[in-house]
């Protein structure tokens, strides 16, 4: 198997959690590949794993045993200062918890990741925020403190702050789960809407059957294992 460039490859992929208890198995044997520009969804029961995957996806821990290559590099090759370069530079995070500054407006919160970086100048910054903030479709909300938003706008806000640097792949794990239907709808189109919009892979974790459908691509998880690889007809 070649290693394409452009891709996200798991090669036997496995994770075990420590604990006082003794070794939890989390994740098994996993091999994937994940195209640039794609979307996908990951699907399976509480406590099947879509969770370690994920994390593991985002580069916020390296596998316990197996390999993950990023776009052609190892994971386990980087030292701790290119790990956090390949996080802050090419990947976006967002969690069913908007994890927002609810004092600061929208805009302040997508410019949060620019304190962490120094390579674009604040009036730089704030142009990509406000394009991020149109692309979520709230450019009106600029202004507006993110605690006086709704579930919905906040999400978008969340989204904003994760593809300010257009990241080559956006994360997301549960993002609907604390919105209603039709919000959970919005959100999701516009996640899913990335690839399209700025080339970004984006894998999206879910609950609902029917939001996962709407992915170019479902896998789903059990007991760790990866038991299930459609994409959409
Ligand atoms: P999911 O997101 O599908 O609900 P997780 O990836 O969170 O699943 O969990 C997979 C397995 O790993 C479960 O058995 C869970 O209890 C265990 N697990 C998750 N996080 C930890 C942790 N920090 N320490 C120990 N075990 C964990
Ligand atoms: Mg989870």
């Amino acid at each position: 198997m070649t290693l394409g460039s452009t891709d996200i490859v798991f090669k036997n992929v496995g994770y075990e959690y420590s604990t006082a208890a003794g070794r939890v198995k989390a994740l098994e044997d996993v091999n994937l590949r994940f195209p640039q520009a794609t979307s996908t969804a990951v699907i399976g029961r509480s406590g099947s794993g879509k969770s370690t995957l994920v994390t593991l996806l985002a580069a916020m821990r390296k596998p316990t045993s197996g390999t993950i290559h990023y776009w052609g590099q190892a994971i386990d090759l980087l030292s701790d200062n290119e790990l956090s370069a390949l996080r802050s530079k090419s990947i976006g995070l967002v969690f069913q918890s908007f994890n927002l500054e609810l004092n600061f407006t929208a805009v302040d919160n997508v410019l949060v990741p620019w304190y962490f970086r120094s390579d674009f100048r604040r009036k730089e910054a704030i142009a990509k925020a406000e394009y991020a903030l149109e692309l979520v479709g709230i450019p009106e909300l600029r202004n507006r403190k993110v605690g006086q938003m709704s579930g919905g706008q906040r999400q978008r806000v969340a989204i904003a702050r994760a593809i300010l640097f257009n990241p080559r792949l956006l994360v997301a794990d549960e993002p609907t789960g604390n919105l209603d239907e039709e919000t959970g709808f919005e959100v999701t189109q516009i996640l899913l809407g990335l690839p399209r919009d700025l080339g970004t892979t984006v894998v999206m974790v879910t609950h609902d059957p029917q939001l996962a459908s709407l992915a170019e691509r479902k896998i789903q998880i059990s007991q760790g294992r990866l038991v299930g690889d459609d994409i959409s007809p």
